[in-house]
């Protein structure tokens, strides 16, 4: 296949040797032919050698690397080997099992995350037998049809027919631009399904693909709602920036005494409440705050809880904000140090890939201290195995937790 290339100033190809699929814009010396936002291109070294192909971007990260072989042609059958890798990881590793009901817990899950799959630029997130595929890159939006129908034979060839049946684009809310995002059309690609309840861990979630944030549903933090049922029994819990109420179900299936959800937008806590009846029917464990976190941690009175968990937003999406996200993480969790009851259990998360593990790890340092209360680390926390990190790629490794316990 005859395609662009960019050629690249001397020495700044080690990276790609090292496999970091990002080539920044400005290591390019010079380019060859027609080069348009998300056509594909071959990058070469100085000297001409190819080291490997890729979508183009007019952008800082001027190429996002989809293969470090030199001249490797990205066809069907490129797209099906890349995704059969990324599904024979799920097999592999237990998460994906087909009947749920006959006591397999899961079947929901991610089953290509971007650069962590060598897929820079594609989220594809599985409910049940829905796939939900979200492009960051016009070169992955251009490919989207050619992925869905590779998506289907894969799945054909590993897990049997009809396991997938429909696969779903999301892309209006995360294209870079907003002229790309308002070309994008979000919709069926392959077939239709109607959202049904899907299960993690045996707690059942009703995804909605269609007007939920995301691709409808927070999948990474699985284990850790697992780790927050085992701390719950017995608990007053606080679990703020609920969303779908995820941790709050494992919370209630754990035994807590009574779980306080809290989220600012309205969608959220209906949300909230449509799972807690799809699991538990009426709970009177269960009650519903809709309000500004800030707010309702500035206001509740002290030794209110003894298990809170904080799972904001990120607050910082690039580097640019960085003090302010640090200074946000600051206060929320200055506020739980000081409000938790004594030998309380905090679960605090940061999901900012622009913030590290030790940046955030400082923020919750400064506020333990600044509350004057003893505090030791329980667990240190990550995103689980369908979020694999490329080890050359550190900056996929974006969610960062702690449980800490509070004298
Ligand atoms: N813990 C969730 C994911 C959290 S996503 C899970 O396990 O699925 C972040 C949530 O924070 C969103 O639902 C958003 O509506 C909410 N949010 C954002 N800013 C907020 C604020 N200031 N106060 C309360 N909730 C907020």
């Amino acid at each position: 296949m005859d395609i662009s290339s960019v050629r690249l100033l001397p020495r700044k190809e080690e990276s790609l040797l090292r496999f970091h699929p990002w080539l920044f814009s400005r290591a390019i010396a010079s380019t060859d032919g027609e080069l348009y936002d998300g056509c594909l291109v071959r990058v070469e070294s100085h000297r001409g050698e190819p080291l490997g192909v890729g979508h183009y971007a007019e952008a800082s990260i001027a190429v996002r690397m989809l293969s470090f072989i030199g001249n490797e042609e990205i066809e069907p059958q490129f797209w099906q080997a890349r995704l059969a890798a990324a599904l024979q990881l799920r097999l592999a590793c237990g998460l994906l099992r087909v009947d749920p009901e006959a006591g397999s817990p899961n079947n929901v899950y991610r089953l290509v995350h971007g650069e962590g799959d060598q897929l820079p630029g594609l989220i594809i997130d599985v409910y049940g037998d829905t796939a939900v595929m979200q492009a960051h890159s016009m070169g992955m939006h251009y490919a989207r049809e050619v992925i869905a129908q590779a998506l289907m034979q894969v799945y054909q060839d590993l897990c049997g027919p009809e396991v997938i049946r429909a696969v779903y684009y999301k892309s209006q809310g995360t294209l870079p631009t907003r002229e790309q995002r308002e070309m994008c059309d979000d919709g069926f690609l392959i077939g239709h399904t109607e959202a049904t309840p899907v299960w993690e861990n045996g707690i059942k979630f009703m995804p909605d693909w269609l007007r939920g944030q995301k691709t409808g549903f927070f999948v990474d933090q699985r284990d850790n709602r697992a780790l927050v049922e085992q701390y719950a029994r017995g608990r007053r819990l606080l679990n703020a920036f609920c969303y779908t109420g995820g941790f709050s179900l494992y919370a209630l299936r754990g035994g807590a005494e009574r779980v306080d959800s809290l989220d600012s937008s309205t969608k959220a806590m209906y949300l909230t409440e449509e799972h807690v009846k799809l699991n538990f029917g009426q709970c009177h464990r269960h009650r519903s705050i809709t309000q500004d976190a800030f707010a309702y941690l500035d206001e509740m009175p002290q030794g209110e809880y003894d298990m809170i968990i904080l799972d904001p937003p990120a607050f910082a999406k690039h580097r640019k904000v960085l003090r302010n996200a640090l200074i946000g993480y600051r206060r929320i969790n200055a506020q739980a140090f000081n409000k938790i009851a004594p030998g309380g259990i905090l679960f605090t998360f940061s999901c900012s890939q622009a913030v590290s593990r030790e940046e955030f790890r400082l923020a919750v340092f400064t506020a333990a201290a600044a509350s004057g209360r003893h505090v030791r680390i329980l667990h240190q926390l990550t995103q689980p195995i369908d979020h694999p990190v490329s080890i050359y790629h550190p900056e996929g490794e974006y969610l960062k937790g702690l449980v800490l316990q509070v004298e």
